[in-house]
């Protein structure tokens, strides 16, 4: 199939905190929507990966989302549905600065070519850019852990990502797998209705006491990005920080939720699972909330995954390929992150187009 290539000096591609962040930038420094910069983005509306977020998530269950630039979050009412309200704060910023973003446009692969420029391809569509700043965050690529006779299970599997209310889960016994924040959050709504609701983790996990500070957060940002500088894959906020104490904690806490955790089991049979020592438990349903990977695949015809199996990064560009960067990933995967990660990709950008080439370089 023969596509003429659009030619456009940046594509951003992902509309989410990071994408627009990186958007508004490009704009500022005098790129043009259109022939200077577009935003693909796969959804059919504003809001990132909000928009997928279960309906019961309210602001006042989360961190709390950092402003987009330029444009206060000013104080949302926290009772609504976070998937709601965050929209539609995107949907007004995109208007407010008339930013370029096409929709639906999953990208499908990035590649060489044309000439010195990357091609950006989706089902019938394709850029051609000189640089191109990758926002895709980590909703569409959610992690299952394998564990052997899974495939067997007579029940239901499902993952974070899945989740839509607690309601599915009357009467049923519940298995919620993981470490992290969404996994405590669920089981706390699920037990509610649950006939059973258990809490299973591969590692004790880390409670500090501390609360989600600035300096805290300099500190987890500041271990993901060694990571990633020397080319390993970046881990997860939760398991560099421990769990920091969160309204969602507590509350879990308070109801005695946190003291029945067990460790992972060793396999699945059709009616339940099985620990090494032999003890089984019964269930219906194995909730999966173990996490999610960065949303990437499509980079793949580019080869970047160094021998330790990350990306080399310094800062939001990639060692190997510096027109290329990512933003919202690994050190800038949080609201806050994604927000300057795309200022400084917007301004490495702008300077590589004028022939600067890459600061620092
Ligand atoms: P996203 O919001 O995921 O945006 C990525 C965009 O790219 C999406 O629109 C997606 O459709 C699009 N996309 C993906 N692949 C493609 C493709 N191939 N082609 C075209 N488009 C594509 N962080 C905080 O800082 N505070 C919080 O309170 C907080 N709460 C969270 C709660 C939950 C339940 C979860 C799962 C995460 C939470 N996070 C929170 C982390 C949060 O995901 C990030 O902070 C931030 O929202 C990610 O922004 P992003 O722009 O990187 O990605």
């Amino acid at each position: 199939e023969r596509i003429n290539p659009v030619f456009t000096d940046v594509v951003v591609i992902g509309a989410g905190q990071a994408g627009l962040s990186s958007a508004y930038f490009l704009r500022r420094a005098g790129l043009a929507p259109g022939s200077g910069f577009v935003v693909l983005d796969g959804e059919d509306g504003a809001g990132g990966a909000w928009r997928h977020r279960w309906p019961s998530l309210r602001l006042d269950g989360v961190h709390g989302i950092h402003d987009l630039p330029g444009m206060p979050f000013r104080s949302p009412d926290p009772t609504r549905p976070a998937a709601e309200v965050v929209s539609g704060y995107f949907a007004e910023y995109e208007d407010r600065f008339g930013l370029p973003v096409l929709r639906p446009v999953p990208v499908t692969a990035v590649r060489h070519g044309p000439g010195d420029r990357l091609l950006v391809e989706s089902p019938g569509r394709r850029w051609a850019a000189r640089a191109v700043i990758n926002a895709t965050g980590t909703w569409r690529k959610p992690f299952v852990p394998y564990y052997p006779g899974v495939g067997d299970f007579r029940g239901r599997h499902l993952h974070t990502a899945d989740y839509r209310s607690a309601e599915e889960f009357r009467g049923r016994r519940v298995i919620v797998v993981g470490g992290g924040i969404s996994a405590i959050e669920l089981l706390t709504e699920i037990s509610t209705v649950a006939a059973e609701a258990t809490w299973v983790t591969r590692r004790p996990p880390e409670f500090t006491g501390r609360e989600f500070t600035p300096e805290y957060g300099r500190e987890v940002v500041a271990e993901v990005d060694r990571r990633v500088r020397a080319g390993l894959p970046p881990r997860s906020v939760v398991s560099v920080t421990g769990l920091t104490e969160t309204a969602a904690i507590k509350r879990a806490r308070d109801r005695g939720l946190l003291d029945g955790r067990l460790p992972m089991f060793s396999r699945v049979l059709p009616g339940g699972v099985v620990w090494a020592d032999g003890r089984f438990l019964a269930a219906d349903t194995i909730l999966w909330a173990t996490g999610f990977r960065a949303a990437i695949d499509h980079l793949a015809p580019l080869r970047l995954r160094e021998p330790g199996g990350g990306i080399r990064m310094d800062g939001t560009r990639v060692v190997a390929e510096p027109r290329l960067h990512l933003v919202g990933y690994g050190p800038s995967a949080s609201t806050v992150g994604g927000s300057r990660a795309g200022r400084l990709a917007a301004r490495e950008v702008h300077a590589l187009l004028r022939g600067e080439g890459p600061a620092g370089s």
